[in-house]
């Protein structure tokens, strides 16, 4: 809500306009579907961006819709969601963080392990662990205990300010632990927050990068340490910058626009017509109703589009995101270390899945990018 209360962290304007407003738009409407339903949401709060009532009460009202009606339906909500083939997703595991996540000079804000060549979720989450734990080890001799502190998504917050070295370190630790032909890598670099928009530089360790500069170091950063996917290189608003850098790296790495898209539909867009990525992030609470953000997921995958469901770095204990991501197919799912209540939920619930569905899934593995073509 802003404000004093809960160091601005408060939700009651929130929950009074969810009881409020939103209850009274709603309570003895016939509604028929999800979709409707969103349409209600965005007419009462009427803003062009839910500044009015907030994404925050929109959001929760959209989802708590989406689960009632899988309850009507009688079926998990990631059926509810769609008929597609049912994929488990291959986690992006964040297990370094840096940038705005953490108390550290790493600059880019996620160094993740890809457990693409795991047999099954359930296995990309023992080999996560494992390899998370070596990391432990590594860092504990080479920095002292201190570098064992974390970040917000529960990646190890290292005293290092050279993400070649954060990488050096996964590589060690995916060796140590003994997974060396499953893993891949990812970043994400949130590369709005290095950017000086005076000077038209990025700020990365040492290094002061124009544009060309940086996407030179990621070419060479993902041919040198393996990296399949690396999220916001440049900053949010310089399509022609992430199009050279998909350009150059062709098919061979996935370029995912978070920032640079929102989750929205006219930004999905302006990528297809730019050819700036090749990959949407996917946060339901950027765009604020569930039926927004599967429009999104629609437009983008309808252009080749690969997608990562998204948790949030602030986030609750809540599991749905979990069920978006089988629900749609997306065949990755980003929700940060494999530590802590607010990730494990989400790890915990796709392993309940898996075991559920049975041999009705298949592991998305090799095929993450595109699990629905396979
Ligand atoms: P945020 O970070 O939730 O703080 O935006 C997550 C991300 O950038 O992917
Ligand atoms: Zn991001």
């Amino acid at each position: 809500d802003g404000g004093r209360r809960f160091g601005g962290y408060g939700v009651r304007t929130a929950v009074q306009n969810v009881k409020g407003p939103i209850a009274a738009a709603l309570i003895g409407t016939e509604l028929t579907s999800q979709s409707e339903l969103d349409q209600r949401l965005i007419e009462v709060d009427g803003s062009p961006d839910k500044r009015r009532l907030g994404a925050n009460a929109l959001l929760g009202v959209s989802l708590a819709a989406a689960r009632a009606i899988a309850s009507l339906e009688g079926v998990p909500l990631y059926q509810s969601i769609s008929e597609a083939p049912r994929f488990l997703p291959v986690p992006q595991l964040n297990l370094i963080n840096g940038g705005l996540h953490a108390s550290n000079d790493l600059d880019f804000q996620e160094f993740m392990i890809v457990p693409i060549g795991a047999s099954s979720f359930m296995h990309a989450m023992e080999i996560g662990t494992e390899v998370n734990l070596a990391l432990a080890d590594i860092l504990r001799t080479k920095f002292g205990k201190a570098a064992l502190n974390t970040g917000d998504e529960g990646g190890f917050a290292p005293p290092i300010d050279d993400p070649e070295e954060a990488l050096g370190c996964l590589h060690q630790a995916v060796a140590d632990a003994g997974y060396v032909e499953i893993c891949a890598y990812g970043l994400d670099c949130a590369a709005t927050n290095l950017y000086d928009r005076d000077e038209h530089v990025y700020a990365i360790g040492e290094r002061l990068l124009g544009r060309e500069d940086l996407i030179d170091f990621y070419c060479r950063l993902a041919a040198d340490y393996g990296i399949v996917t690396i999220e916001d290189p440049l900053h949010e608003d310089d399509f022609a910058g992430f199009a050279e850098l998909n350009a150059r790296t062709g098919d061979a790495v996935q370029i995912v626009g978070d920032d640079l898209l929102v989750t929205n539909v006219d930004r999905v867009a302006q990528s297809v017509e730019t050819g700036a990525a090749n990959a949407l992030l996917w946060k339901v609470n950027q765009v604020g109703t569930l039926s927004e953000a599967l429009d999104a997921a629609e437009l983008a995958r309808q252009n080749g589009y690969s997608l990562v469901v998204s948790e949030r770095s602030g986030e609750t204990e809540d599991t749905i995101i979990a069920d978006l991501a089988v629900g749609l197919g997306a065949g990755q799912i980003k929700a940060g270390a494999p530590v802590r209540g607010e990730r494990t939920a989400k790890y915990n619930r796709l392993l309940t899945i898996e075991e559920e569905l049975g041999i009705a899934a298949r592991y998305a593995g090799h095929d993450f990018r595109r699990p629905f073509l396979s």
